[in-house]
């Protein structure tokens, strides 16, 4: 599924957290954004998904308009920071609920829905912890439960916020390489947001980096350091390492 954002932008408050921007997707891209903290990652993020409301613009799923498509029905799936799990429930009722918030038209029956979830933790490789509870899991386990969950409705469009924030190391870089090959696999149209740099390199097919709500560059990693746009994006892919 292609992305196309036109001239969105946001307000909070009087403070202009989004400035008319302008971005395409290909169907089938693995898209990082990058930028300081408070640069309008997550809030550009959350309106695509249909989250958060634009104050103005539009944004296209291939050539359907969506902007005013509420979220559930932009069949997108978004992986929270800090997975967002469910205490209360075992980590088959969190990938189950996915489908649960369905409306009724779209809803499988409980049987459809017993085998999507055994499909789905087959996919994450964690069908051996379906009777758990998430405080029981590891910080990657967690993650991809919430990944198993944001995949239930077979999404064509993937949206992640700082998906591997909270994990250490060694864990990220495997979740990294994990989340790419699956991407590759299912097909799917991916957008993430990061504040590290070598994860944006690592697995984006183009990086786009923002700053003050505006995007200063939209280009593949080779290129983002060959030929930085402005002395902002220069000075940032200098200093962070
Ligand atoms: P990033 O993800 O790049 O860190 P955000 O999109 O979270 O940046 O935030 C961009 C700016 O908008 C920040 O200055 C933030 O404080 C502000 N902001 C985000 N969400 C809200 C909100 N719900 N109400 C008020 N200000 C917000």
């Amino acid at each position: 599924m292609s992305i196309r954002i036109e001239n969105i932008a946001k307000v909070f408050g009087g403070f202009q957290a989004l400035s008319p921007l302008n971005l395409e997707v290909e169907k089938g891209e693995m898209i990082g954004l990058l930028g300081p903290s408070g640069s309008g990652k997550t809030t550009l993020l959350r309106i695509i998904a249909g989250l958060e409301g634009a104050d103005a613009g539009r944004i296209y799923f291939h050539d359907r308009d969506v902007t005013h498509v509420h979220a559930r029905d932009r069949r997108v799936g978004f992986v929270f920071q800090n997975y967002a799990l469910f205490r209360h429930m075992t980590v088959a009722e969190n990938v189950a609920f996915g489908l649960d918030v369905l409306d009724k038209k779209q809803r499988p029956n409980r049987q459809e829905i017993k085998a999507r979830v055994a499909q789905l933790l087959e996919t994450v490789q964690l069908s051996h912890l379906a009777k758990r509870y998430p405080q029981q899991l590891s910080g990657g386990q967690k993650q991809r439960i919430a990944l198993a969950r944001a995949l239930a409705t077979k999404p064509e469009v993937l949206l992640l916020d700082e998906p591997f924030g909270a994990l250490d190391a060694k864990v990220r870089k495997e979740l990294r390489r994990w989340l790419r090959s699956l991407h590759d696999e299912l097909g799917f149209t991916s957008i993430f947001v990061t504040h590290d740099q070598d994860e944006a390199l690592e697995l984006s097919d183009r990086v786009v980096v923002m700053s003050n709500g505006k995007i200063e560059q939209v280009d593949d990693p080779v290129q983002l350091y060959a030929k930085p746009a402005s002395q902002f994006v220069f000075d940032f892919l200098g200093n962070v390492n």
